[in-house]
């Protein structure tokens, strides 16, 4: 849990005779960006030295990390089992610190544009292999927003996805600072609708209509637009909180005013505000859009009354895009 194996700590702290507390002592230490069990002063020395021998101090083991000019990081690791995990630390000029973390290794979806869409699936990721992600940058420096957009589909490991955002708030994240993207996996939706925790929700919506939207994200025939937006539009209803369209701009597919304006007939401005993300290129055969062209889309959603804004690009030069590393050294 540290994010140590928790099962493997609760079992090591039983069999050593542990008071109960211990592990709640153990975890906390790390939430604070503890480096390791010797820097745990309240516990026993002989316990430190002992689950420092018999207790790895992360599921995951750091295999590359690389520093954008711009101050991204972003670190590629490996869990036990050899899975290949990225993780991306964004600093903002505000003083936000965002992680962006995987919910699985691999993805079962197949999103032409996407990096980790081209790799093979490997497995939900569990709630210790999440924090791990997020622990590995709390040892940097403290953290205050998450988002789940790295590797996977969140919506598609959603028990262990809540499980690890339930231990945020410890490391200085919020709920209500953590994001939930999602291709529009719609029992997922409805499941964070019922959840008792204000996660935000954001939804990867790429193109206005369906013929397109499924020619890009094939989950689109499973799950086509209209039933995702009316879970959406329930999510609003019964949280009161905005849902984040992400749209990502691929030239000559998705980015002609036409589209922008189908766009802004799709969505209710009370419940939607749009983020018009500059793509970064995978070598999966699509071109960003001009900077020119997303501003022509952006000013057609606003003279609709849609809020939107222009994703800010962080870490292009260390290949940041989501399963870019991971696709490399797989
Ligand atoms: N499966 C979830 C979360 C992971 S992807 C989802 O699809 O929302 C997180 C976001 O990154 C999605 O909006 C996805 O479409 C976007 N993305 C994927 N590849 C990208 C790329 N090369 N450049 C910019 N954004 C990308």
């Amino acid at each position: 849990m540290a994010h140590v194996d928790l099962r493997l700590l609760d079992e090591t702290l039983n069999a050593t005779g542990q008071p109960a507390f211990r592990a709640r002592q153990v975890w906390r230490w790390a939430a604070r960006g503890a480096t390791g069990y010797e820097a745990m002063t309240d516990l026993p020395a002989g316990l430190r030295d002992r689950l420092a021998a018999e207790v790895p101090f992360s599921s995951l083991a750091l295999e590359r990390e690389a520093r954008s000019a711009d101050g991204t990081v972003k670190a590629l690791f490996r869990t036990g089992d050899g899975r290949a995990v990225e993780a991306v630390l964004m600093r903002y000029r505000d003083g936000r610190r965002s992680v962006c973390v995987s919910s699985q290794s691999g993805c079962p979806l197949t999103c032409t544009f996407c990096a980790t869409g081209t790799m093979k699936f490997g497995r939900n990721l569990t709630a210790s292999e999440i924090l791990d992600q997020v622990l590995h940058f709390r040892r940097i420096e403290p953290v205050d927003h998450l988002v789940f957009m790295g590797m996977g589909e969140p919506m598609m490991n959603l028990d262990h996805v809540l499980d690890a955002s339930r231990r945020l708030p410890e490391v200085g994240i919020t709920h209500r600072r953590t994001g939930i993207s999602t291709v529009g996996w719609v029992p997922g939706i409805r499941r964070l609708t019922e959840s008792d925790l204000p996660i935000r929700l954001a939804l990867s919506l790429h193109a206005p209509e369906d013929a397109l939207r499924t020619q890009i994200m094939p989950v689109n025939d499973r799950y086509p637009l209209e039933e995702v937006l009316a879970a959406c539009a329930e999510h609003y209803e019964r949280r009161r909180r905005q849902v984040f369209v992400e749209y990502l701009m691929l030239a000559g597919v998705n980015d002609a005013p036409p589209q922008a304006r189908r766009l802004a007939e799709l969505l209710d401005p009370r419940i939607y505000k749009v983020n018009l993300i500059p793509y970064n290129p995978t070598g999966t055969g699509y071109e960003g859009s001009s900077r020119a062209a997303i501003a022509t889309f952006r000013a057609v959603l606003e003279e609709h009354g849609l809020r939107a804004t222009v994703r800010l690009t962080c870490g292009q030069d260390i290949d940041a895009a989501c399963g870019q590393l991971a696709a490399r050294a797989a």
